[in-house]
């Protein structure tokens, strides 16, 4: 069946198909589509541990989808980690350990990690036999740093800011965020919880933006949320999707975006982690003032004019950030 600009498959059809079945498809595969990559910075809960929850999502058209992982996965292999998840918050933490290696910085890679890989299990040796509860926590940690041992502090920032500087330099991607001041959010008078408006307003954002691409072009451009594999939002997510595609959103019917988010390991998938990269930024700039990440990863807000439309900082109205400056200057 051939369809026409703005006509979209029945919702029927879509949810008969998972979301590999349906990209396999002959009539998918002729037509534009563009990847959107989504993670999360920040606890959802209110209060939680963090003041700012940050849903931040990264599009790509899936024709450079080669090339962008291939740029992430050259520069993970200068540092080392071609088989490591980088989880910005973690590989961003001060390693204490690293300074009481002598000369650290003279080591190999190899020396390196055999050196803290000793003091880490002398720590917890102790740890075990004297405090359960800390020992237990600091073995978490250790897990989740245990990658990016062998780099020093310098290292991992200059890891880092080469990541956010290679996404900069896409001009062909686009973020999406909604980052929400959680002091400010109501979720008796919005209905929703602060995840759920987040995914709401993603959906919104990027619909609009295939919406407006389809139309430059003439013809339908498709759009895919790719999502990290969280078991806890995973349900929820696709759930709420389903409902978008059946009702809209708030803001728009849902005819570019198809599926339900396809959830991935994002262990195994470096573009989700640029999408981790773009969250850690935007909460690192509005919860401490942090710019240097910021500023580079901002480039690719979608804007219309100069107008930041893809990314929104909800919280008071007299906020004087750089995103609330950019997001409400009345498009021309
Ligand atoms: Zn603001």
């Amino acid at each position: 069946m051939k369809m026409r600009l703005g006509e979209s498959p029945s919702v029927s059809r879509r949810a008969s198909l998972s979301p590999v079945a349906f990209l396999h498809k002959p009539s998918i595969q002729r037509r534009k589509l563009h990847l959107c990559y989504i993670d999360e910075s920040g606890t959802p809960e209110i209060p939680g541990t963090t003041s700012h929850y940050i849903l931040a999502a990264l599009s790509i058209p899936i024709r450079r989808w080669k090339e962008c992982s291939n740029d992430v996965e050259s520069i993970k292999r200068i540092y080392a980690l071609e088989s490591s998840e980088i989880h910005v918050a973690w590989v961003l933490r001060n390693y204490l350990e690293q300074m009481s290696v002598n000369e650290f910085d003279k080591l190999s890679f190899d020396a390196r990690r055999k050196e803290i890989s000793i003091l880490r299990e002398a720590a917890l040796s102790k740890l075990q036999k004297s405090n359960r509860k800390l020992y237990i926590r600091t073995k978490k940690y250790y897990g989740h740093t245990e990658a990016y041992v062998h780099l020093s502090r310098d290292q991992r920032r200059k890891l880092i800011l080469d990541l956010a500087n290679c996404v900069s330099k896409w001009k062909f991607a686009r973020l999406f965020a909604e980052c929400i001041d959680k002091s400010h959010f109501d979720p008796v008078l919005a209905r929703k919880s602060p995840d759920e408006q987040a995914l709401e307003q993603i959906v919104s954002r990027f619909e609009n933006y295939l919406r407006n691409i389809s139309s430059v072009h003439s013809e339908l451009v498709y759009g895919l949320l790719i999502h990290d594999n969280n078991q806890a939002v995973s349900k929820r997510h696709t759930e709420l999707m389903k409902k978008f595609h059946v009702s809209g959103t708030l803001w728009t019917t849902v005819n570019h975006i198809i599926e339900t988010p396809l959830f991935v390991d994002s262990q195994l998938t470096s573009m989700v982690q640029t999408a981790d990269l773009c969250a850690y930024a935007l909460r690192r700039y509005l919860e401490n003032k942090e710019e240097e990440l910021f500023d580079i990863i901002f480039r690719r807000a979608d804007r219309a004019g100069d107008v930041a439309v893809g990314v929104r900082h909800f919280t008071d109205d007299s906020c004087q950030c750089r995103i609330c400056a950019e997001h409400r200057k009345p498009i021309e």
